[in-house]
């Protein structure tokens, strides 16, 4: 099996019947490049930046996040990096931080949130951000987007920083694209409205379907409704996939299930263009997919979206790909 994997390294990835996609990686630091490259990565879909801030006990800086930026950008070479910024709160506490308890942290002050009311945290984030970008194929992502203030307001500061750099005489890439994760149910249901102003999606299903199904990701006893392949989750994702279509955008995937085995044709059915998971499910996606029929999966798509349950889509997914 490894060898078969191991064929495929250097291959594009594409179905039985030609259609490609792109399959890229998860990383938390410019160390995890060697194992994305080693498996065929073509880029990154999703650097966690939080690991800069975590473990420490002061807030990274300037310079050492455009350290680890241009590493990153630098090894990847020409191909795509995703920077999704900081995602702080939730499950990934920082103690210098001191923000209080709250009692329901997966609901609370997280994420872009805490970066739009913290704007010096994230403008310095911005800032190495930008400065790293002339170093490669820069994207940039907000985290935990409910609304298109929130973007707007994001990309108003990241704009405002590119300005400012530009008049102090630095170089910045002009073409970076800014997109969101769709991880908040309320932005998978209006991705019609956000596709006319991001240049991207991805698509954070280890939260979207928490928030979806209201069941927490890290609570055992609630775990048997956490399911990825439940109708509503993948009448989600397929919103977000025609809304971004329609403004000839592209969709990613960064949550675990992108990397799915049972997930993979469905996603493939539904269309989405980017596949982002850990470096060493890579090689075996892609084996995957060169086995799979694009043309025959979309002719399922219908049947798919109009199902009752998870158990149904399973069985039925099951089925069609044996
Ligand atoms: C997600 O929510 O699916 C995601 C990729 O982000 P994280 O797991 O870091 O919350
Ligand atoms: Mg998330």
């Amino acid at each position: 099996q490894k060898e078969e994997w191991a064929k495929l390294k250097d291959e594009p990835t594409a179905t039985a019947d030609g259609e490609q996609v792109e399959l890229v990686a998860n990383i938390g630091t410019p160390e995890d490049i060697t194992g994305v490259l080693a498996n065929g990565g073509e880029g990154v879909g999703l650097y966690r930046t939080e690991f800069l801030y975590m473990g420490k006990s002061e807030l990274p800086t300037e310079e050492e996040q455009y350290d680890a930026y241009k590493a990153v950008l630098e090894q990847v070479g020409d191909k795509p990096v995703v920077v999704r910024t900081l995602d702080v709160g939730g499950d990934k506490e920082l103690s210098y931080l001191d923000l209080p308890k709250e009692l329901n942290p997966f609901l609370g002050f997280r994420a872009i949130r805490f970066c739009l009311e913290n704007e010096s945290v994230f403008r310095t984030q911005l800032r190495a951000l930008l400065r790293a970008s002339v170093h490669g194929n820069l994207k940039i992502m907000f985290p935990m987007i409910a609304t298109l203030e929130e973007f707007r307001q994001a990309k108003a500061v990241l704009l405002d920083e590119k300005e400012n750099l530009t008049g102090e005489g630095v170089d910045v890439s002009d073409d970076i694209e800014v997109g969101i994760m769709v991880e908040i149910p309320s932005t998978a249901v209006i991705a019609k409205q956000f596709a006319k102003e991001v240049d991207f999606f991805s698509i954070g299903t280890n939260d979207l379907i928490q928030y979806t199904m209201a069941a927490d990701r890290m609570n055992e006893r609630v775990s048997y409704l956490y399911q990825p392949y439940h109708p509503a989750i993948l009448n989600l994702v397929n919103n977000v996939i025609e809304a971004a279509h329609g403004e000839d955008k592209w969709v990613g995937m960064c949550g675990e299930m992108a990397g799915d085995p049972i997930a993979i044709p469905i996603l493939l059915s539904l269309g989405l263009d980017e596949f982002s998971m850990s470096a060493t499910s890579i090689l075996p996606a892609r084996t995957q997919i060169h086995k799979l029929s694009k043309e025959k999966l979309s002719s399922y798509k219908d049947k798919l979206l109009s199902m009752g349950t998870a158990e149904e889509v399973v069985e039925f997914v099951r089925e069609k790909t044996e």
